[in-house]
């Protein structure tokens, strides 16, 4: 049982080599830092889990984090409460979204940096202000409606489908009218996935993509949203409608390869009047407030129903970054540090 007055920081001990290992990972327990002038004491109540997670512990940084070396926190996003303000514009009680860290406690001046954000209360649990209404979901529609301009009837086919980005993107693409094909892999997961309205599903474990692909979009794919890279992209690029639309969201696939690969093929486009657009979630903040309500909105009124796979206890936190590679999660990974409001699981 840990004690809730101490601060339990995850930091790293070594920069994981191809996917992480429990080794790559030490906890350590600290004293909860005093109050400084202008400073909040935050109480972590969830912490998000994202493949970047791994990058950060190899010393990259995505949006201007401190790069990070052996013994340092973890860099991630989550929710906390103000337990203790020092700062005019945090109140105690109230619930946060920002850089947290790996850790049951953080003392933080509230910089623009750490990019905390208020969270409105939908009347949810707090739990999806680490994902859907928070940089996973600002990812699934920022970068479908900006990179991917859907038009209803669109053919929309969504790679790592049941992951966290990806099983936001189906539902919003179906929401939107769209024709959703979703690629995951596993029979659970692509059986889970009709369940959010997929129209078809490809299981890359078990079939044959780029056959698959011919088969469910005689006419080709308007809309590519590609979460994984490599051979997945390639089959996507092989079967493109005119004016197709690829959105680059990220390519985990390639991760923890020593070189990417690259699609041979990317010249398909020209053929289809096509475009490829990577985005990146942090160029999309002046968008966070209408992702939020946009979002939160198809949640409380029972359009989006956004799945959290939440493990439980700060303890387990390298095996929730861990499931990621593994393809072990449904939907959104995230950590419960400690239960929050309406935490009625
Ligand atoms: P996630 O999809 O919840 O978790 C990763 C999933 O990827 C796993 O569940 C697994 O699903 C799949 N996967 C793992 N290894 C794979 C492989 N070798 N080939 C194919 N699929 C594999 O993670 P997320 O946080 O939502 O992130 C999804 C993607 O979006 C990642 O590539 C991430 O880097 C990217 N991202 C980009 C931005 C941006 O600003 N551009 C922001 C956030 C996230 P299966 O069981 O189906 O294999």
């Amino acid at each position: 049982m840990l004690r809730d007055d101490i601060n339990y920081q995850w930091v790293i001990a070594a920069a994981p080599r191809g996917k992480p290992r429990p080794s790559d990972f030490a906890l350590r327990e600290t004293p909860i830092a005093a109050l400084g002038p202008n400073e909040v004491l935050l109480k972590t109540l969830y912490l998000g889990l994202a493949p970047v997670m791994r990058m950060y512990m190899q010393g990259g940084s995505a949006a201007g984090e401190a790069p990070l070396g052996l013994g340092d926190v973890i860099h991630g996003r989550g929710v906390a409460e103000v337990v203790a303000s020092n700062h005019p514009e945090f109140a105690v009680g109230e619930v946060v979204q920002g850089q947290l860290g790996w850790q049951s406690y953080k003392v933080s001046r509230m910089t623009a940096q750490e990019k905390f954000y208020k969270c409105p209360d939908f009347g949810i649990s707090y739990a999806h202000y680490t994902a859907t209404l928070a940089m996973t979901g600002l990812s699934a529609w920022g970068g479908l409606t900006d990179c991917g301009q859907p038009r209803p009837g669109d053919v929309v086919v969504v790679s790592g489908a049941a992951g966290g980005v990806g099983s936001i993107v189906v539902q919003i693409a179906r929401i939107l009218g769209c024709r959703v094909i979703g690629i995951a892999g596993g029979p659970e997961k692509c059986a889970w996935l009709k369940d959010l309205g997929v129209e078809a599903t490809i299981d890359y474990k078990s079939q044959n993509v780029p056959d698959q692909i011919k088969r469910l979009c005689p006419n080709g794919i308007d809309i590519y949203f590609d979460n994984v890279g490599g051979e997945i992209l390639e089959a996507a690029l092989d079967n493109l409608a005119m004016g197709a639309r690829i959105v680059l969201c990220g390519s985990i696939s390639e991760y923890t390869r020593d070189r990417a690969a690259g699609p041979a093929n990317y010249t398909n486009l020209r053929r289809v009047n096509g475009s490829m657009k990577g985005f990146f979630v942090y160029n999309y903040l002046d968008r966070f407030s209408q992702s939020m309500e946009t979002l939160g909105g198809w949640i409380r009124d029972g359009q989006l129903n956004p799945k959290l796979d939440i493990a439980d206890g700060i303890e387990q936190m390298p095996n929730a970054l861990m499931r990621l590679y593994d393809g072990a999660n449904y939907g959104v990974q995230c950590c419960r540090v400690r239960r929050g409001p309406y935490d009625d699981a």
